[in-house]
């Protein structure tokens, strides 16, 4: 499924949660960094595929959640998503960096050049395409720097996410003003989601469509009709992936 039917299977499927139990921008962030808290706890205990699998959809599930709060929109209703065009503007065909296929920069890297305009191809791509691509361009670098490494990359995409919401919070900067900017981090905080995904040997596509196709994990609803909701850290002794 392109990573646009996935996002608004996504935002069917959760909206009316999100506005009730994360209303905030801020709410979404905090949830988001706990799903990863949850998938480094799931890599330490060394888990199975099951459950790695399934801490990695949840990871993709709260990114679009947090662009469930800018952008689900009926006026955008069949245009391209502004977060699939950051993604498709950021990762184009050849590394935004050196410009090389498969990436060949240095640890130090200069500015990225984002492209001008999103490769309409790029933007009609599947999830599994998406991995199969950035696979490509950054697997066997990313397999050097170890899961740990990529973990701590990720975990700096979301800090950097929450330095964005209070600037909105704090310094009264319209959202509107910084929507590229967030709009960009949360296509990092994907690529560095589908970098651990390949890494771990996970079909992310599949690991989510599993998790979410049917509807909510939790209550099995499409729309999600989940009346508690759950902030703790994940048990996933107590996860069982058959329910
Ligand atoms: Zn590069
Ligand atoms: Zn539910």
């Amino acid at each position: 499924m392109t990573l646009q039917k996935l996002m608004e299977h996504s935002f069917s499927l959760y909206a009316r949660r999100n506005r009730v139990f994360l209303p905030s921008l801020r709410d979404r962030i905090d949830y988001l960094n706990l799903a990863i808290g949850d998938l480094q706890d799931a890599i330490r205990k060394e888990f199975g595929r099951d459950v790695l699998g399934c801490a990695v959809a949840r990871i993709v599930s709260r990114i679009f959640c947090v662009a469930e709060h800018f952008w689900n929109l009926p006026e955008t209703s069949g245009a391209a998503n502004p977060f699939v065009i950051a993604t498709v503007r950021k990762y184009p065909r050849r590394c935004s960096y050196c410009g090389q296929s498969p990436c060949a920069c240095s640890e130090r890297h200069s500015e990225s050049q984002l492209a001008q305009h999103a490769d309409p191809e790029q933007l009609q791509w599947t999830l599994r395409q998406w991995c199969a691509h950035l696979d490509h361009l950054y697997g066997a670098m990313n397999r050097k720097r170890g899961l740990e490494n990529m973990l701590n990359r990720l975990f700096r995409e979301i800090s950097e996410l929450s330095s964005l919401a209070m600037k909105i919070s704090r310094l009264q900067i319209r959202r509107d003003q910084i929507e590229d900017e967030l709009a960009l981090e949360l296509a990092d905080a994907l690529a560095w989601t589908i970098a651990i995904a390949c890494v771990l040997g996970i079909d992310l596509e599949d690991a989510f469509t599993d998790q979410y196709q049917e509807g909510c994990q939790i209550c099995r609803c499409h729309p999600c009709e989940c009346t508690h909701f759950h902030w703790e850290p994940m048990d996933w002794r107590t996860f069982n992936t058959s329910s």
